[in-house]
């Protein structure tokens, strides 16, 4: 039995805990905020509740893994809603397209809403997104990856490189499949899952289209941060302590170099054979251990993009809102070219998640998530070589607010008359409540073609710390994050 710590109760960083706790390791979680789950959290007032990080649940069978090796099943713990239409989109002439669940129907839709042959084009699209999801399944996504995931594919198939398509970007991917410059709009966003620009993205990310379209979309009654909350009940089930308000200031070494214990910010000392890293791995080599190529590995990436919440207490309903909708600008390429430079995206994709459950929000009134893709809090911005914003600069967070409710009048959501209060999270505070670098939702993006196969490895070169969370391998994202606590459970052994 090795004595494990833990830095940090986000979803990672719990479910790592509970699979190592079931392993029967002596595990201890230290979180530096009072709550657990990190990103996925949860802001609630004056009857109206809001998930202010995730609010799309894919891959639900990777949850279920996670409970099943832990002691009990899932849907004995949370009760997972099916969403169809998973998404609604609207795009800047005024069409508007339901992503139903079901592939038939969203096919026929397409026809319906595009034009015949829209339809074909996406399904064409969805078996290439096929193939690459069943290529990087096993030797990608659930392993680890030490000298890169290319060489594990090219290994297990030259046929799965082929589908994977290695050198080749997202966008150009959807310019050879699809022939309505909208529905190229829809695969580009699903380069934004990871924080990256989809001129840049690899093609590889496709993989995501189809994870959603095979397992669906879900939603957990009550909010997604009942997921975070079953899944630290199950690691204090199996007797992991999760210590809240616990900061950690340090990964502690031997002479020898071998992790042996964390120090907190309180001063005292808290010995471990093992540590599994929950947070931004450009914080924990930045800040919290020594290892030069460490840290030069996490300066190598671009930050992946942040995000700009906007959270909306409305009176009444909106006649026909579904569960999330996304409304696009007419030029979506102005919002990258503006995020990645470190400035406002004056007319960015808007997106909105309107749960109709009771738990969040009182009788006859909405609660809206809204969220934009933001540049990282860099407060020295304007430096040279510093990119992103200066999210503390008085006025600007509620200027944009204001912006971004006209930018949803300018496209058919005027909500303003409705408005009871407002709440804004901006990179900074996402930064500060998470310690992400800059507020970067995915640690490094994925911009370049190998940029995913290189996050962070699960196993650092320090001996006996481990890397688990958004911003190691396989990704960011619920699913990928509790497939990185698989992997690293997998590497440190049972007890
Ligand atoms: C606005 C937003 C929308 C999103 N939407 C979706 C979505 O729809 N679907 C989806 O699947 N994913 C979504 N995500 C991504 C998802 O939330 C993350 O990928 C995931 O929650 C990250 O989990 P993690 O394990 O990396 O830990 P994090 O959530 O990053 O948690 C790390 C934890 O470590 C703690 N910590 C940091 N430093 C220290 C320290 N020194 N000592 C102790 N503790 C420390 C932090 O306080 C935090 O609790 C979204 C994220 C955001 C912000």
């Amino acid at each position: 039995m090795a004595r494990v710590v833990v830095i940090g109760a986000g979803v990672g960083g719990l479910a790592a805990a509970a699979r190592l706790a079931a392993a029967g390791h002596d595990v201890t979680v230290c979180e530096q905020s009072s709550r657990i789950g990190g990103k996925l959290g949860w802001y609630e007032r004056d009857g109206y509740g809001f998930d202010t990080g995730p609010s799309l649940l894919t891959m639900p069978g990777v949850f279920e893994d996670l409970f099943a090796a832990t002691g009990g099943p899932l849907r004995a713990e949370l009760d997972l809603r099916r969403l169809d239409p998973i998404a609604s989109y609207r795009f800047a002439d005024g069409t508007t397209l339901a992503a139903h669940a079901d592939d038939d129907a969203f096919a026929a839709e397409l026809d319906e809403r595009l034009g015949a042959g829209a339809g074909s084009d996406w399904r064409r699209l969805a078996d290439r997104a096929a193939r690459v999801f069943d290529a990087a399944e096993g030797p990608f996504l659930s392993s680890p990856v030490r000298a890169g995931g290319l060489a594990r594919l090219a290994w297990a198939s030259p046929g799965d490189v082929a589908a994977v398509a290695p050198g080749r970007g997202l966008r150009g991917l959807g310019r050879s499949y699809l022939r309505d410059p909208r529905l190229r709009m829809v695969l580009d966003r699903y380069a934004t899952y990871s924080g990256s620009d989809p001129r840049r993205a690899p093609a590889a990310l496709v993989s995501v289209v189809h994870a959603e379209r095979r397992f669906g979309g879900w939603y957990v009654p009550g909010g997604l941060r009942r997921l975070g909350e079953a899944i630290a009940r199950r690691a204090e089930d199996r007797r992991a302590r999760v210590l809240l308000d616990t900061r950690v200031l340090r990964v502690t070494r031997t002479p020898g170099g071998r992790v042996d214990g964390v120090r907190l910010a309180d001063g005292s000392q808290l010995p471990a054979d093992i540590v599994v890293a929950n947070v931004d791995a450009a914080a924990l080599y930045g800040q919290l251990v020594d290892d030069r190529r460490g840290r030069r590995h996490v300066q190598r990436a671009t930050r992946s993009m942040s995000g700009f919440v906007l959270l909306l207490a409305l009176s009444g309903r909106t006649p026909g809102l579904g569960h999330h909708t996304v409304t696009f600008p007419a030029d979506y390429d102005g919002e990258f070219d503006a995020v990645f430079a470190g400035r406002l995206a004056d007319d960015p994709a808007v997106y909105l998640a309107v749960p109709a459950d009771p738990a969040c929000a009182p009788p006859d009134s909405e609660a809206w998530f809204v969220l934009v893709n933001a540049a990282p809090h860099a407060p020295a911005a304007g430096r040279p070589g510093v990119r992103g914003l200066d999210w503390d600069q008085p006025g600007l967070a509620d200027g944009y607010a204001r912006h971004l409710l006209d930018v949803l009048a300018a496209r058919g959501f005027d909500v303003r008359s409705r408005l009871q209060w407002y709440k804004t999270i901006t990179p900074a505070d996402l930064a500060r409540r998470t310690g992400s670098v800059g507020g970067s939702i995915y640690g490094g993006s994925s911009n370049g073609a190998r940029a995913a196969f290189l996050r962070p490895p699960n196993a650092a070169r320090v001996p006996g710390l481990f890397l688990v969370g958004g911003s190691t391998h396989p990704g960011g994202g619920l699913p990928l994050v509790v497939l990185s606590a698989g992997i690293v459970a997998g590497l440190v052994g049972p007890a």
